[in-house]
């Protein structure tokens, strides 16, 4: 037996065909006949070259084992059609229904022409019992494919096309030269929370529910409309002309979910996103064009949007950010982390006060990379923090090489991530860093956002209460940037504010900015905080920060971010 798995289509064939044969055959004899035909049968189903004259063979066989009467064909036809491709495991196998079909055709023909050269007397009735059978056997065939097909291309639950059918649309539509096509990708939002709150019932019904509203507007507006999987629903627009033809389609349908759906006695509000995109067909495949819908929806729930419609150039761009974060913690270990030093300048004396450090990411391929490139990267991974402890450490290292030349007070100051505040721990490792380079406490500053300085909470109050303890100066970063109210400044450990660029940017520009800035940097001084000035970039905006009091000024007039040699030449002279 070379073929097992027939073997319980041969049991089933051998009964039937029981007590149809007029010289009885041992039951070990008719199964060794019957598995020897079984098996070429199913050869033939799954052969590399398909052989259709296989069922002639066996049709004849069949009659010169003197199963020659009708009823022997008409249910050795029946089984097959209904059981040998299950008992395969090819129900599914398009390829192989269509070869059983020719496989029965032939073996009908066999059996007849067999037959037919038997006995002339039987001639005439087998002939017409073996159409009959075979005219039967085709009819099930083609009615287990039709249902096949429609299980295959159907969702069982709301009725629309599945993923199957729509992929096959969305390819024949790309596959149409010289047309252009749009697809809209619809999520609900917060659908699990319906199935894990009111059951899967519920669930359903919402589902069936949206369906049946994308249903309705897919039939108005003549799109097509399928279900992919779980809450995940998409359009397909033919014949578009451009991008708006399917962001209205969006805005229709996202419109038509939000009508609450009513489940036994619940109102439930249902909300969606989309993604859009909208092409030339051949610009993309099936595949492709599925993917940047999903990319646009993705972005939707990002920036908290109903839809968003897929660019290139934004999709360049995250790739591009991907990649650039998932190399960040090898960069981290490779030591491609290292800090530029911008002068901070005493405006009074003109006096180098101390210096920014400013993160730059030495890459082996894209070459020296700003922070706006990496950090909010290395803030969304986390990475940020291992970064920013590397950092402050090689920045306080270098603080003390300068402390040597330095005469008068000195201070290297050091950029927090809001993460990092909120990062357990920081106390007392910026404790162990200080302790570790030897940097006198007085001579780091740290520079915080505005978000963490005053949106905070008593936590951070106490990070800062901590780290003024350590003796180190706390410095609000572009102050005015944000919601900052000077007054509340004072209830926070600080030791002064940076006001951003923008400030300096207006000076002399704008009628009454100096008198407004002045009166800032006044204020701020009565609470005995200290003032940067930051983007000092001419003669003029220095002449006039010095007019309205403030203090200490850094900006390119002053000098740019330079490596350390540079900072320490300056020192020294
Ligand atoms: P920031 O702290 O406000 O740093 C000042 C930025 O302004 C720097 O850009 C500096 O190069 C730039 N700048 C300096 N003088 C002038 C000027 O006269 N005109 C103009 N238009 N710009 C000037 P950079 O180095 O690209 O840093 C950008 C931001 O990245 C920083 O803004 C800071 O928020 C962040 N950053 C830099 N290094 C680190 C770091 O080590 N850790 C953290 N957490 N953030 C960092
Ligand atoms: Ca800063
Ligand atoms: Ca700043």
């Amino acid at each position: 037996m070379t073929r097992p798995e027939v073997g319980g289509f041969v049991r089933a064939w051998a009964t039937s065909l029981h007590a149809t044969r007029f010289v009885p055959m041992t039951r070990d004899e008719r199964r060794t006949l019957l598995y020897g035909l079984a098996d070429r049968l199913a050869g033939a189903l799954v052969a590399a070259e398909f052989d259709p004259t296989v069922g002639y063979r066996v049709g004849v066989e069949l009659v010169r084992a003197e199963y020659a009467v009708p009823e022997c064909l008409g249910r050795t036809v029946a089984l097959l059609t209904t059981r040998l491709l299950d008992d395969l495991d090819l129900a599914g196998d398009g390829t192989a229904r269509d070869r059983l079909g020719a496989l029965v055709d032939a073996l009908a023909t066999g059996f007849a022409r067999a037959a037919h050269d038997a006995t002339l007397d039987a001639q005439e009735a087998t002939r017409l019992a073996a159409w009959a059978a075979r005219d039967r056997a085709m009819r099930t065939l083609r009615a287990h494919e039709v249902e096949f097909r429609r299980a295959a291309l159907q969702d069982p639950l709301t009725g629309l096309a599945n993923r199957l059918r729509f992929m096959d649309w969305l390819a024949d539509a790309a596959a149409r030269d010289g047309t252009r096509l749009g697809l809209c990708r619809i999520d609900l939002d917060g659908f699990q929370a319906i199935n894990d709150a009111l059951g899967y019932g519920v669930g359903d019904r919402v589902l069936c529910a949206v369906a049946d509203r994308l249903g309705v507007l897919a039939d108005e507006g003549g799109y097509l409309v399928a279900r992919l999987d779980g809450d995940r629903f998409a359009l397909l627009v033919l014949d578009t002309g451009a991008a708006e033809d399917v962001t209205k389609v969006a805005d229709r349908a996202l419109a038509t979910i939000v009508e609450p759906v009513r489940v036994d006695g619940n109102v439930l509000p249902v909300t969606g996103v989309a993604g859009v995109v909208e092409l030339a067909a051949g610009e993309a495949d099936a595949e492709e064009t599925l993917r940047a819908a999903e990319i646009a929806l993705r972005w939707s729930r990002a920036d908290g949007r109903g839809w968003s419609l897929f660019e290139q150039e934004r999709s360049a761009r995250d790739v591009a950010r991907y990649r650039l974060s998932a190399a960040l913690p090898g960069a981290l270990g490779r030591g491609e982390f290292r800090l530029a030093y911008q002068p901070l300048v005493s405006l009074d004396a003109g006096r180098l006060a101390g210096v920014e450090a400013l993160a730059r990411w030495h890459h082996p391929e894209l070459g020296v990379l700003g922070p706006d490139r990496f950090i909010g990267l290395a803030e969304d991974t986390g990475a940020i923090v291992p970064l920013g402890i590397t950092l402050l450490e090689q920045a306080c290292r270098q603080a003390v090489a300068w402390l040597r030349y330095a005469r008068g007070p000195f201070y290297v100051s050091v950029n927090l991530a809001v993460r990092q505040i909120r990062q357990p721990g920081l106390v007392a490792n910026v404790a162990e860093i200080l302790d570790r380079t030897g940097l006198p406490p007085a001579a780091l500053q740290l520079e915080i956002t505005e978000s963490a300085a005053l949106g905070a909470d008593t936590e951070t109050f106490q990070v800062l209460r901590g780290l003024t303890d350590l003796g180190v100066r706390i410095v609000v970063d572009d102050f005015g940037t944000g919601y900052s109210n000077l007054a509340s400044l004072h209830i926070w450990p600080l030791h002064g504010i940076k006001l951003a660029g923008t400030f300096v940017e207006h000076l002399g520009t704008q009628a009454g900015h100096d008198a407004f800035l002045g009166a800032v940097v006044s204020f701020a001084q009565r609470l005995g905080l200290a003032v940067t000035a930051e983007g000092v970039e001419t003669a003029e905006q220095a002449r006039r920060l010095r007019g309205i009091g403030c203090e200490t000024a850094q900006g390119w007039y002053f000098g740019y971010p330079v490596g350390p040699d540079q900072i320490t030449r300056q020192l020294r002279t």
